[in-house]
């Protein structure tokens, strides 16, 4: 699942343009994961990008994801497993997780127009809405 390709030059200026100085680990996981638009954990990244040198330290890795969350360059989404995922998509949705191969998939949340929310919610501001549909094959799903 790989999104468009991004020129080094416009990572370097969206980093900037967040406050975040460029240096190599930020640029290079910045590259990495709006290249690949997936929902990858903190170890993925730390072994993705260390299939290339020069090595990235885990805690280089694990700050920088939490540094690009803090500046909206990324939100976080847990797994059925408790783990903490950095998903690029930061505008507000839904997920699908396919349970055969364990992968999450952006659900636009126009989806749910017409939903009444606002009853269900009622007397709250709804600020954030995390909503995951674990799924199987249909042909898969009985025994
Ligand atoms: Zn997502």
């Amino acid at each position: 699942m790989n999104g468009p390709l991004i020129s080094p030059d416009a990572i370097s200026s969206l980093l900037r343009g967040l406050g975040v100085n460029t240096t190599y680990p930020r640029l290079r996981i910045a590259e990495l994961i709006m290249t690949r638009r997936e929902h990858l954990s903190a170890e993925q990244v730390f072994s993705i990008v260390n299939q290339t040198r020069p090595r990235v330290s885990r805690a280089t890795v694990y700050n920088t994801l939490n540094l690009f969350v803090d500046r909206g360059l990324l939100q976080t989404v847990t797994s059925q497993a408790g783990v903490t995922l950095y998903d690029p998509n930061t505008e507000p949705h839904l997920h699908l997780h396919d349970l055969e191969n364990d992968t999450l998939h952006d659900i636009p949340l126009q989806v749910l127009d017409g939903f009444p929310l606002e009853n269900i919610a009622s007397g709250f501001h709804v600020e954030r809405i995390d909503l995951t549909l674990r799924v199987r094959k249909a042909e898969q799903a009985t025994a």
